[in-house]
This record gives structure tokens, C-alpha cells and sequence, in this order.
């Protein structure tokens, strides 16, 4: 669908293994996702199944990732959007977009004869946000969209839909969306320790030739308070310093250049946004 600059309607390519950290997050998914692949056990027991999960956390934390690891898991069809990409100007547009949005992830499991689908809703909060004051109609009717989306689930008996929302800002997200039947599981997803910026860092260093001075356990310590994200951004810059040196190899230094350039990049952002 055009709409969508990235629903694409196939299954991912990324595993939970490719997630490094996040022990707690992953776990509480699968165990979450175990529900999606039991179905007809699930029902058996007249168990409610699950049809919304939300991921709240910090920018640069993996939720995409862990969205895309979840579809890879449950060998579903995956599509994702923005809630910014809901925000129009003509009232009812952003719920066109919403019924388009579901309707593509069900045309597409049908076709690739999946039997169920999960829908990234990535910014929920944009549309999803608490009603306050003057409420905006349009906005309105794209998150009764959703949950009518949502409701009618169950009803289609050939592809099951999971919708996964992403948020940083989980305190704005209103009540409705929140109730049993909707986004009744919530994952957190954090910055990650040291231990996990090491694991992280490892797995984006893995294509990379790397020097015999590399200190990685280091440059984990000194990288507190960096995001996912951050981390692979780090291992970018790193090998560029090494390349325009023309290095063969990228050494401890290049990571170090590194951390200050993203560091550098974080500060020139924020002075600019405030
Ligand atoms: P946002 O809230 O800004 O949309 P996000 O939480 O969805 O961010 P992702 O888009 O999943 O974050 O992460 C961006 C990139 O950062 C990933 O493609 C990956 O390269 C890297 N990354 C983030 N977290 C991790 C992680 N836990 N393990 C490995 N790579 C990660």
C-alpha cells in the first residue's frame, strides 16, 4: 500500500537472538507471543486472547527491533506505520488510513497463506493520546478506528492480528487504550546496563575488521546512558575514522573519536530543540 512508506507485508528477517540486552523485555514478549502461537489451545481453555501489546521506553531502545523479532518468532505477516502518519487534516482520513493499514496486513497473510499478521503502530501516543479540553475530532476517530480494528479481531477466522504499539511517553496514552481487550500487556524497554551496551555493541561489530587493541568491556563502561541505537551509530563512526585514515583495521582510538562524536551529535540536538 502506497500510504505506507514502510508497511511492507512480509515476514522479517530479524531474530531475538539480534537484539542484544533487554532480557526482562524479550522474555515478557515471547512469553506474550507464546499466546498468539497456541491459539486453538488458548481457546480451548476459553482464554482471552491477546490482541494488543505495547512496548513503552526510552527513543533508540529496539522496539521496532523487538516488533520485527516478534512477527520473525510467530512466523506472522509484518506491518508497521506511524501514529504521525494517521494526522491529517480532513477528519476521518487518519481511520481510512487505519482500516487500510489492517486490511493490507490481512490481504497479505492471506496471500503468503499466514495465519497471522502483526501490525507495528510505532508513535501510538500521537494518536492515542490522552482526550483533554478541546478534543480534536479527526484524531478521534482514528483512535476508534483502531479500537474497532482491534475488537473485530476474533472475527475474522482465517489471520489473526496482533497490533504491537510503540511509546516513549506511556503516562499520555489514554485510558481506553489501556483497558483488557486492547493494549492490556506492557512491555518496558530500557536503556540498557553495561552489560547489555556490551552485548550490543558486539553484535554490530561483527561485520567489522576490528584491530587486537579493541577494548570492548571499555568502551561498554564508557558508553552509560547511550541508547541501542547510539551504540550502533558508535560502531559506524568508529569504522569511517578508521576508513578515512585508511586504516585496514579499526582501532581502540577510532571508538573512542567515536563516543565523542555521537556524544557531540546528542548535545548539538538538544541545544537546538530547546
Ligand atoms: P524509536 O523509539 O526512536 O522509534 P526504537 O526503540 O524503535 O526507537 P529501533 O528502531 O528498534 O529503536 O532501534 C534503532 C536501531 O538501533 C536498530 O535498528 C539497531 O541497529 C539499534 N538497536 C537498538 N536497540 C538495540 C538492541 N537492543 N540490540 C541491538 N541493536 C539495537
Amino acid at each position: 500500500n502506497k500510504n505506507y512508506a514502510h508497511a511492507t507485508g512480509s515476514i522479517p528477517n530479524v531474530s531475538f537472538e539480534e537484539i542484544g540486552g533487554q532480557e526482562q523485555a524479550k522474555k515478557e514478549l515471547k512469553e506474550a507471543l507464546d499466546f498468539l502461537i497456541h491459539r486453538e489451545q488458548i481457546s480451548y481453555y476459553g482464554i482471552r486472547p491477546i490482541k494488543g501489546i505495547l512496548l513503552s521506553g526510552p527513543p533508540g531502545t529496539g522496539k521496532t527491533l523487538m516488533a520485527k523479532a516478534a512477527a520473525h518468532y510467530t512466523n506472522s505477516i509484518f506491518v508497521s506505520a506511524s501514529g504521525s502518519e494517521f494526522v491529517e487534516k480532513y477528519v476521518g482520513i487518519g481511520a481510512q488510513r487505519i482500516r487500510e493499514l489492517f486490511q493490507h496486513a490481512r490481504k497479505q497473510a492471506k496471500k503468503q497463506q499466514k495465519s497471522s499478521a502483526i501490525v507495528f503502530i510505532d508513535e501510538i501516543d500521537v494518536i492515542g493520546g490522552k482526550r483533554e479540553g478541546s478534543q480534536h475530532k479527526e484524531y478521534d476517530q482514528t483512535l476508534n478506528q483502531l479500537l474497532t480494528e482491534m475488537d473485530g479481531i476474533t472475527t475474522d477466522q482465517d489471520v489473526f492480528v496482533l497490533v504491537i504499539a510503540a511509546t516513549n511517553r506511556k503516562d499520555m496514552l489514554d485510558s481506553a487504550l489501556l483497558r483488557p481487550g486492547r493494549f492490556d500487556r506492557h512491555i518496558t524497554v530500557n536503556l540498557p546496563d553495561k552489560k547489555a551496551r556490551k552485548q550490543i555493541l558486539e553484535l554490530h561489530i561483527r561485520n567489522k575488521p576490528l584491530a587486537e587493541d579493541v577494548n570492548i568491556e571499555q568502551i561498554a563502561k564508557e558508553t552509560f546512558g547511550f541508547s541501542g541505537a547510539q551504540l550502533e551509530s558508535l560502531t559506524n563512526e568508529a569504522a569511517i575514522y578508521a576508513m578515512r585514515e585508511k586504516k585496514k583495521k579499526i582501532e581502540h582510538r577510532h571508538f573512542s573519536l567515536a563516543i565523542d562524536k555521537v556524544m557531540m551529535g546528542e548535545k548539538i540536538d538538544r541545544d537546538t530543540t530547546q
